[in-house]
């Protein structure tokens, strides 16, 4: 785990998994950008931290999945920092029930049993038409990016460097991807085609790349999640349901599912590729004696 210069006052951990940026207002005081994940990146973000001498007074959360805010609560009772966040993220990690609006397809405890850490109080709900917020006096910008998580955001630092959280992901990741994540992909391309007028120095993207310019990558991006969509379109053989579909794409990219943990995130991320080409008319939901079956309509992809 190390630190990179960005530009100016703006920094980033690069924790090997990701990067997370970092404003600093002083040789002390810190800024995070996302807190990391608990389970691979907490003892080494704490140890380098605490090499450095710094103090997090805040931190500001592109949204609330496990590997950006599974550091908020433990960050926050050991430097009593600011937690800011866009308000829907920040009520989905307010407690375990709510989180479970979020994980509906797990029970309660398993919820609490994998996800109880994200809990956490925040101080500052960023609100949808919010385009800048003031965190202990300094200015970021924010362009609300939704599609990837409900409320997803990129924010924009002092210096012109835009954290693009996941709303992006990079050449790395998309070269050993076999799918990628977003809860409403429709919402998700329309964010990612909105990133062409972001205009900053730098941008960064969680997982896990640093550019000058990031035309090219938006392009790639948006034929990455179509092509994702248009392989999800070729398995649908006649009507099927969701779990057929499910295990005719387990089978497509030899995805290792060995545990019900990973049953419910490859399921949660094929729901959005379906529901896609569903809402774009591309295949039809249709009941079939007593069950939901999907098939392909009559116009092509
Ligand atoms: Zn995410």
């Amino acid at each position: 785990m190390e630190i990179n210069e960005i530009k100016g006052n703006t920094f980033c951990i690069d924790t090997g998994m990701t990067y997370i940026p970092f404003y600093k207002i002083n040789d002390k005081d810190i800024i995070m950008l996302d807190s990391g994940w608990e389970k691979g990146e907490r003892a080494g973000i704490d140890e380098l931290l605490e090499k450095n001498n710094f103090k997090v007074v805040a931190i500001i959360c592109s949204h609330a999945h496990i590997d950006h805010i599974g550091n908020n609560a433990y960050l926050k009772k050991k430097y009593n920092c600011i937690i800011a966040m866009p308000a829907y993220e920040a009520l989905v990690c307010s407690s375990t029930v709510n989180l479970k609006v979020y994980y509906s397809s797990q029970t309660l405890s398993d919820v609490t049993e994998h996800f109880g850490h994200m809990v956490c109080e925040t101080d500052i709900m960023i609100l949808d038409n919010q385009d800048k917020i003031y965190v202990c006096g300094i200015k970021f910008k924010i362009m609300h990016t939704p599609g990837h998580s409900p409320a997803h955001i990129c924010i924009t630092t002092p210096d012109d460097v835009a954290y693009l959280g996941d709303a992006l992901i990079s050449d790395e990741v998309m070269e050993g991807a076999k799918m990628a994540y977003a809860f409403i992909l429709r919402e998700d391309l329309k964010s990612k085609i909105k990133l062409y007028d972001l205009k900053c120095s730098k941008y960064v993207v969680a997982h896990k790349g640093m550019y000058n310019d990031i035309t090219k990558l938006i392009t790639d991006n948006i034929n990455f999640y179509k092509k994702r969509a248009e392989i999800v379109y070729a398995v649908i053989d006649g009507a099927m349901t969701m779990e057929d579909i499910l295990k005719a794409i387990i089978k497509r990219f030899n995805i290792n599912v060995n545990s019900r943990y990973r049953y419910t995130v490859i399921e949660k991320m094929l729901r959005s590729y379906v529901e896609y080409l569903n809402e774009m008319g591309i295949i039809e939901l249709n009941m079939d004696d007593g069950f939901l079956k999907y098939s392909k309509s009559l116009s092509d992809i």
